[in-house]
């Protein structure tokens, strides 16, 4: 079978933010593109959906974030954002806190009322936790940053949960900082630009995809035919995973996974806000959404939450986020070193990279290859 029926100048294996803007940006310089994608949608881990007028983000909460002027105007073009701002609750054991922690988790957690009674009470922990020298591990690391009190409530059971091993035995560069805020502000982002798409993400995509140069096939594996792409296609861009491209040859990248279980129910409100964090160790998931208050329109009548549980990756899961210790970091290296010498295969990429990347990042990535292939 012949797959490069259009005299194609690039096969792009996979329709998520990276793939898409290469295609879009290439487009722009006249090349043709054949997009190739092994789910049934575009869009990456950025798609959402629309049910009961409320948009739904299949893949977990994704909020756009960024101090890059550039990328924020690049995502304007597609869509308009409708001012949505992060402010997440977490809840205890039944005891709710603001988060990240600032001025008014500190009241919730100790009854501190000033940045000065909140710096002494902070600093107090961590002189009294006794930590000397470079944290061994997260949790002293942690503690060493915040105390125990906010460590113990906030930070250890989500983290565990997270990460499906004790903090004391994660390393400690997982948190080299931790975000501390000495005013009465719950935004959880310091960026200067936010927002959620006011139609959801997938538009996004619908629109810059849509050009003559551009074909897309859904429901695609790249490894069904991975020699025979690579035989006829003069360029190949790659957003897959670095170790399946090279058959796992070394061994395999170790990721963490995540499943989520939605449930809709007759309310226009159940939990009363778009992110609560369950940050505990005995309930089995980490956050719940409420959809619909991550976009003020959405319309009333229903709800729709959606539960994300942490879970072990293998080959039958998604893989979500690279575990960047030392063994995974090395293994990379191996990898990036044969993919340097694949002359007509860009990888590109949070799984071609390996790296957890934010949107923005995956933007900003995307442009800048392009305009170096186009330079
Ligand atoms: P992806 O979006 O994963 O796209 C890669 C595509 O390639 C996928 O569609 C995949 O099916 C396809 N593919 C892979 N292998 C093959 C193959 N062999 N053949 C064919 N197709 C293939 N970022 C933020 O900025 N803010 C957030 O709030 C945020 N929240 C997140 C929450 C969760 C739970 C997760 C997991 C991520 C979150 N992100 C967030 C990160 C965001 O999802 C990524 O930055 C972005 O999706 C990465 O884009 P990408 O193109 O590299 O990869």
């Amino acid at each position: 079978m012949k797959f490069n029926t259009k005299n194609y100048d690039y096969l792009i294996v996979g329709a998520g933010p990276y793939g898409s803007i290469f295609a879009h940006e290439a487009a722009k310089h006249g090349k043709r593109s054949l997009i190739i994608e092994k789910r049934s949608h575009i869009g990456g881990n950025m798609y959402t959906h629309k049910e009961h007028g409320i948009n739904v983000h299949d893949f977990g909460a994704h909020i756009f974030h960024t101090d890059n002027k550039e990328v924020w105007d690049y995502v304007n073009q597609f869509t308009e954002f409708n001012g949505y701002i992060n402010q997440v609750v977490a809840n205890y054991k039944g005891e709710l806190y603001n988060l990240p922690f600032n001025m008014n988790t500190f009241y919730q957690m100790w009854g501190v009322k000033t940045p000065e009674e909140a710096a002494a009470k902070i600093a107090d922990q961590k002189a009294a936790a006794g930590i000397s020298g470079i944290p061994k591990n997260l949790e002293e690391q942690a503690i060493s940053l915040i105390g125990t009190d906010i460590y113990s409530k906030l930070i250890k059971g989500y983290t565990e949960k997270q990460w499906g091993r004790k903090a004391s035995e994660l390393p400690s560069f997982i948190i080299r900082r931790l975000p501390v805020r000495y005013t009465f502000d719950n935004n959880y982002f310091n960026h200067r630009y936010q927002g959620v798409p006011v139609d959801g993400y997938t538009v996004i995509f619908d629109k810059m995809l849509n050009s003559e140069l551009i074909d897309v096939q859904t429901n695609i594996d790249f490894f069904a035919n991975k020699e025979e792409y690579l035989t006829e296609f003069p360029k190949v861009i790659y957003t897959g995973m670095i170790d399946a491209f090279f058959d796992y040859q070394f061994g395999e990248l170790e990721y963490r996974s995540v499943r989520f279980e939605s449930e809709t129910f007759e309310s226009d409100n159940k939990q009363g806000n778009a992110v609560i964090n369950y940050t505990d160790a005995e309930t089995p998931y980490t956050r719940v959404m409420e959809w619909r208050h991550f976009d003020k329109k959405a319309d009333k009548g229903k709800t729709i939450i959606t539960k994300e549980y942490p879970q072990n990756w293998d080959r039958t899961k998604e893989a979500y986020y690279p575990v960047n210790d030392k063994r995974n970091s090395d293994l990379f290296k191996k990898y990036r070193k044969l993919a340097d010498k694949q002359e007509k295969v860009l990888f590109g990429g949070r799984l071609g990279n390996y790296q957890y990347y934010d949107m923005d990042q995956v933007f900003n990535a995307a442009l800048k290859a392009v305009a170096k292939e186009f330079s």
